[in-house]
């Protein structure tokens, strides 16, 4: 109580915050980034006071992160953005075992693995070029500047959350070279068609 916040170490200063936000007795809590500013051993401290609020208190929880592994150790369903769109929505367990938009290809790739043999195995998907500016994302699909599947009709329609299996969607046109289907998964806009010349493109 009579402690100035510096007086505090990273993980009770993050408590402290958790405590202030559940003192509202709150069902529903958005944590947007918490563990960003605390080293390894405090991150996962902070996830599992996380895990256990969950389950203690029956909390729903939207965890916003740019750490892969923290969003896998929490999560029950995981969507993916990019530029502000979610390209992918699928329960935790699937999403890290087959992921269906490119873009989440490269970020689960990206994520080093404790096995030190399986880490060497790792294959990385490297994206090309740099992302976007988020003030002036490109039109039609936004990942369509760095996609290794890009087709002309990538740049032109804006692709829908579509159901690709249970409980897994993607926004995608195609999802591999051999899936050049753009009528059946593309949400085109108004009545707008677009026909693939012999390379699908
Ligand atoms: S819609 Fe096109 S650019 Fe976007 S992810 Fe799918 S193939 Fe790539």
């Amino acid at each position: 109580m009579k402690r100035y916040p510096h007086g505090f170490s990273g993980g009770q200063r993050q408590r402290i915050g958790i405590a202030r936000a559940l003192a509202a007795e709150p069902q529903f809590i958005v944590a947007d980034e918490p563990i960003w500013a605390f080293d390894v051993s405090i991150q996962a401290q902070s996830m599992n006071l996380f895990d256990d609020l969950q389950e203690r208190l029956g909390l729903t929880c939207l965890f916003i992160s740019h750490d892969l592994r923290a969003v896998r150790h929490v999560s029950d369903r995981i969507a993916v953005m990019y530029l502000g769109r979610i390209v992918e929505l699928a329960d935790a367990t699937g999403i890290i075992s087959r992921q269906v938009h490119p873009y989440t290809r490269a970020l689960i790739s990206a994520v080093p693995v404790a096995d030190p043999k399986l880490e060497k195995q790792r294959k990385r998907v490297l994206l090309q070029g740099d992302g976007p500016s988020p003030i002036n994302p490109p039109k039609g699909c936004q990942f369509h500047t760095r996609c290794p599947y890009a087709i002309a009709a990538c740049s032109r329609a804006v692709p829908a959350l579509t159901e690709i299996q249970p409980r897994q969607l993607a926004s995608r046109i195609r999802v591999s070279r051999e899936d050049p289907d753009v009528e059946a998964v593309a949400a085109m806009p108004g009545d707008v068609r677009f026909a693939l010349d012999d390379q699908g493109r």
